[in-house]
Parts: structure tokens; sequence; C-alpha cells
């Protein structure tokens, strides 16, 4: 680490030393979505140093987004959000890597467009493809930072692969796309923990959201939890063994 990194991460390496820097430095992380949770998400993990970032969406900016995908500004209507989001997040942080995949994830080319990574944050904004993440993430064996908003409301939960339930043990229905109401503040406090869950996993500090879903209600100003069980016969992590287990 030189002295300008030393400088820029002071107030973080308080936290965890230089020592949980370097881990950070060393991490990949896909943040798949870079819309209302992707906006926060990524700009928190590319200003704290995570050495690379890799961006996955389709879509291109609209007007509607604005609101609160702040990583998007008017005048990148028509482009694609990846590379609106890249743009930016160098900007903040050009000693950081950041890898865009600008195409729809679907269950055949999902495992060849996404590469090795330590850790997963959803940031989508439908449950179709949620599914099709958490069964990479149990698959590859990788920590998936789950987070939604609607509205006024959120919700964050970390799941840990053969430790914790999976996305299909929590939330088994799936239903297609649909446009909800948000306010950009939402996904601005919901991204946030998110992007904590993620440096904390990578730093080995804290307790993570593990097995506990977090809701956010934005209209009464306050936080809730709930402690979440494994589905019987899980069709997507039932036979995953622990990963102590598995060593
Ligand atoms: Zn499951």
């Amino acid at each position: 680490m030189n002295d300008f990194e030393r400088e820029k991460y002071s107030r973080q390496i308080l936290l965890f030393g230089e020592e949980g820097q370097e881990k950070l430095k060393n991490a990949k992380v896909l943040v798949a979505g870079a819309g209302g949770l992707g906006s926060p998400v990524s700009t928190y993990l590319a200003i704290a140093g995570i050495g690379k970032i890799i961006l996955a969406d389709f879509d291109s900016v609209d007007p509607s987004n604005l609101n609160r995908q702040f990583l998007h500004h008017q005048k990148d209507i028509g482009r694609l959000k990846v590379e609106s989001a890249k743009e930016k997040l160098l900007s903040m942080n050009p000693d950081i890597e950041v890898e865009t995949i600008a195409e729809m994830l679907t269950e055949s080319n999902l495992e060849a467009l996404v590469p090795e990574c330590d850790v997963i944050v959803d940031a989508l904004d439908n449950l179709e493809t949620r599914h099709m993440l958490n069964k990479l993430a149990i698959k590859r064996r990788i920590p998936l930072i789950h987070g939604a908003v609607t509205g006024y409301d959120g919700q964050v939960t970390t799941i840990v692969p053969g430790e914790t339930p999976c996305f299909y043990c929590i939330f088994p229905r799936i239903s297609k796309k649909e446009i909800f109401p948000v306010l950009g503040a939402t996904p601005g406090i919901i991204g946030s923990i998110q992007a904590n869950e993620v440096i904390k996993f990578l730093t080995g500090q804290g307790k993570l959201l593990e097995g506990r879903l977090l809701f956010w209600n934005g209209l009464s100003g306050s936080f809730s939890e709930i402690s979440l069980s494994k589905l019987n016969n899980c069709p997507v992590c039932g036979t995953l063994k622990t990963i102590s287990e598995k060593k």
C-alpha cells in the first residue's frame, strides 16, 4: 500500500487496519443491477477501495430512473447503465477496476457471464433473476447479499450457502417483473446496508445478517427483523452441506 492509499483510506484503516484494507483491495465483488440499489452499493464499495467491482445490467438509463439511481445523470439518458455507472465509479476512485456485463442474465448464460468472485450483491429489481443468481451463489458457494425495496420499505439479508436459508427457502414464489413505486432514499438506506455487509464479510468483522431478514419501514422510521428457517427439502440448497462439513 502506498502513502496516498494510506491517507485515502485512513479513516477506515482505523477500523480494520492495513490488513483489512488489503483484503478489500484483493476482493472481487459482483453487483447484479446498476440501478437504485446498485448505485449506493457500488459507490460505497468503490470508495472503500474494493479492488474489482463487476457490474451487471443490460438496461439503459431512462428518465424514470433518475429519482433514485444517482450514478446516472440526466445527460446519461439512453446510455447503458453499466457504462454510465463505471464512468462515475472510476471518477470517484480511479485506483479500482470496474468490469461490466451488459447482457441480460438468463439461466443459460449466467454461469459463463459471471466470473469468479468473493461476494455477490443482489441489487436486482425482479424475482426471476434473483432466483437465478441464488442458484449460482449456492452452486459456487459464494455469499449473496440480498436487498430489495418498494415505496418507503426495504429488506436485507445475507445468504451464506450451506449455513443459512437460501433465497428460495425465503421466497419460493416466482413472479414476473412489475413496476413499483419507490422513493430514492429507500434504496439509499438498503444499498448502504448491503455494502456494509460486504465489507464486514471481507474484513471478517462484526456479525452478518445471516439467517435474519432486516426490514426498514420508512414511514414509521423503524427497523425490525425476523429469523429465517431453511425450507424442508429446498430444491436449491436442500442437499448442500455446510462449509465445515464439506472440508
Ligand atoms: Zn434453500
